[in-house]
């Protein structure tokens, strides 16, 4: 069966945005009974602790991290038809300050820290071509990586791809997800965000393709982008709506990985009897 996970980087400065999203989203998702994933800033996080806090045993709702301060974690050389743009990343020792006060205000205001990252921007190849930064995040309690969501000319759309492991790092019990196709604001704004029908029309295309390969759409919205010239949200209403009729099933990011790991460990179990969950053993490779 293809799945289609929908996850909202959630990162705005300005909180009235933030918390027009959250009750907006809260009711597109309730009503159609789908959950996703919010992947929060840590500064959006303090800036609106109470709207958060009211989402955090929600059934729909998982809360993962997008570090700190919207941190680059890799510097993103992007070619496109405008030419060679660079965005910086920050150093390794920015990174794990960022990432790691992040998780230290979620244990704060949530009672939790996160174990799923989506890496500001994303990059072409994720984290694979930086395994001292899988390591720093992995330290800090991060398994699973939502940051390969570019393609080779660090641009747009990202190949779909089948979410995989870290095994060849070292990091048997790291998923690296993706972001597939394109993200939202960048197409919203090349359609014009106005363009509702458009856009709509492009993802059912994409949603389509996922679909007669049975894969998996990993797919990305953003607190400020989702309510732009559409307040209601009732765009991703359609597009939830239609990958169900399509016959999805559509998970958290955190459901779809704990499935994972639960699997690698049953077929571990099956083949040498050991009972020991994957994640006591992961690192025993790098
Ligand atoms: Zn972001």
């Amino acid at each position: 069966m293809a799945t289609f996970l929908i996850g909202y980087d959630t990162e705005h400065g300005d909180p009235s945005v933030t918390r027009h999203f959250l009750e907006a989203a809260r009711r597109v998702h309730e009503d159609l009974e789908v959950p996703c994933t919010l992947f929060v800033v840590g500064r959006t996080l303090r800036q609106s602790a109470d709207e958060f806090a009211a989402l955090a045993d929600h059934p729909l709702f998982d809360l993962q991290q997008h570090t700190d301060s919207h941190l680059r974690l890799k510097t993103v050389y992007q070619e496109n038809a405008a030419g060679v743009t660079v965005f910086r990343g920050g150093s390794p020792e920015d990174v794990r300050a960022d990432v790691a006060a992040a998780q230290r205000s979620f244990e704060k205001i949530l009672g939790f820290r996160p174990i799923g990252l989506t890496g500001p921007y994303n990059y072409y190849r994720g984290l694979c071509d930086r395994p001292d930064l899988v390591e720093i995040v992995y330290d800090e309690g991060i398994r699973f990586l939502r940051c390969w969501g570019r393609n080779e000319h660090d641009w747009q759309p990202t190949p779909f791809f089948a979410p995989f492991p870290l095994t060849a790092l070292g990091f048997p019990d790291v998923w690296e997800y993706g972001i597939h196709g394109w993200q939202d604001c960048i197409l919203r704004q090349e359609l014009g965000w106005a363009n509702l029908d458009g856009y709509f029309a492009w993802l059912r295309d994409d949603i389509d393709q996922v679909v007669a390969r049975d894969g998996v759409f990993s797919y990305c919205q953003h607190d400020w982008s989702s309510t732009r010239e559409d307040p209601e949200m009732t765009l991703t209403r359609r597009i939830l709506q239609y990958a169900r009729a399509q016959g999805m099933r559509i998970v958290s990011y955190a459901e779809h990985y704990a499935e994972q790991v639960a699997s690698v460990t049953t077929r571990a179990d099956a083949a040498t009897g050991d009972v020991e969950p994957v994640a006591a053993h992961a690192r025993s490779a790098s």
